[in-house]
């Protein structure tokens, strides 16, 4: 059993890998300021003795009492809307929150692991991406702010790991979603299905040629838990490398929500990348692991909690 703080433990992501953490027998401390995630995706772990929840930024130094065995620094706002709406938290939380969580680790003789990003590729000039690839990032456009602190925040670990003899662990997260999502969260997966439950036309950006690669956030958690518990230091890609058009997922999402809607298309964000798909050669051989969920099965539970949320189901 090991005493585990998690940053970032209520989004998406965060309070999939909490809540897989409990049930194994961890303890675990939530520490997360709520600015884009809810407090619900938590509520239901709220009850049990190994849990613990701190409401904090973690861009400003904080201290955690007693033991801790593992810090997982996971908070950051992660969709393209947000880099509109809070650059300057994000660049905080990825610089200094990685900083102050480092610091937490040192101090407790503590693994760390980073929940990294394929931003680091930026718009990527070799596909699939390998570990390997340093990526083609626009420091200065609207991505930059997340795709920059991402990239700072490897650094910083990798130098606590040569520096200090820091345990380190850096997971390159793909495109994730699940029922935890955001229902305004902005990103391909909410707003296509919010669109599709209400009968409103789904918006695609550009031409919807561009593609991504989508893990459900189980098996997303998964490959982050099995990675922390390994022993591979350097970044390793954990996604699903099935790889969609935009257009191709629409098409999913229509007929998983048995919708009537039309799709109207509207112009491509600054920077979109064109192609993302994970080479995740490295995690199939060192975790052996690999995502079982497909798109089509992940959405439906995905649509179906949106449909509750949205009073329609
Ligand atoms: N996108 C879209 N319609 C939307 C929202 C996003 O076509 O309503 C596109 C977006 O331009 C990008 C892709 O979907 O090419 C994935 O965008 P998302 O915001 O989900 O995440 P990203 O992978 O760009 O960070």
């Amino acid at each position: 059993m090991s005493r585990i703080v998690v940053t970032g433990g209520s989004g998406l992501l965060g309070s999939a890998v909490v809540r897989r953490l409990l049930d194994r027998g961890d303890q675990v401390v939530v520490v997360d300021n709520l600015i884009t995630s809810s407090y619900d995706n938590i509520a239901g772990l709220a009850g049990r003795d190994a849990f613990e929840f701190v409401r904090h930024d973690v861009s400003k130094p904080f201290e955690i009492d007693g033991p801790v065995d593992v810090v997982m620094h996971m908070a950051s706002p992660a969709s393209p809307k947000d880099f509109g709406e809070l650059p300057i938290q994000i660049m905080k939380v990825g610089g200094l929150g990685s900083h102050n969580t480092l610091g937490l680790a040192r101090a407790k003789q503590a693994k760390f692991f980073l929940a990294s990003t394929s931003e680091v590729y930026g718009d990527p000039l070799v596909h699939p991406q390998p570990e390997t690839y340093w990526g083609n990032v626009n420091p200065v456009g609207p991505r930059g702010v997340y795709d920059e602190a991402k990239r700072f925040a490897e650094a910083m670990t990798m130098a606590y790991h040569r520096h200090h003899g820091l345990d380190v662990r850096i997971a390159r997260i793909f495109n994730t979603y699940g029922p935890a999502m955001r229902l305004e969260d902005g990103r391909v997966v909410s707003n296509l299905l919010v669109q599709a439950l209400q009968g409103r036309p789904l918006t695609i950006y550009g031409d919807g040629q561009q593609t991504r690669s989508f893990c459900y956030v189980d098996d997303e958690a998964e490959g982050l838990i099995r990675l922390v518990d390994s022993d591979y230091v350097g970044p390793m890609n954990i996604g699903n490398p099935d790889e969609f058009t935009m257009l191709e997922l629409a098409q999913v999402v229509v007929e998983v929500t048995n919708s009537e809607s039309d799709i109207v298309f509207e112009p491509l964000p600054v920077d979109d990348p064109a192609q993302r798909q994970p080479d995740i050669a490295l995690a199939r051989r060192v975790l052996g692991w690999e995502p079982t969920t497909s798109l089509r099965d992940g959405l439906v539970p995905t649509a179906e909690g949106f449909a509750r949320r949205l009073g329609l189901g």
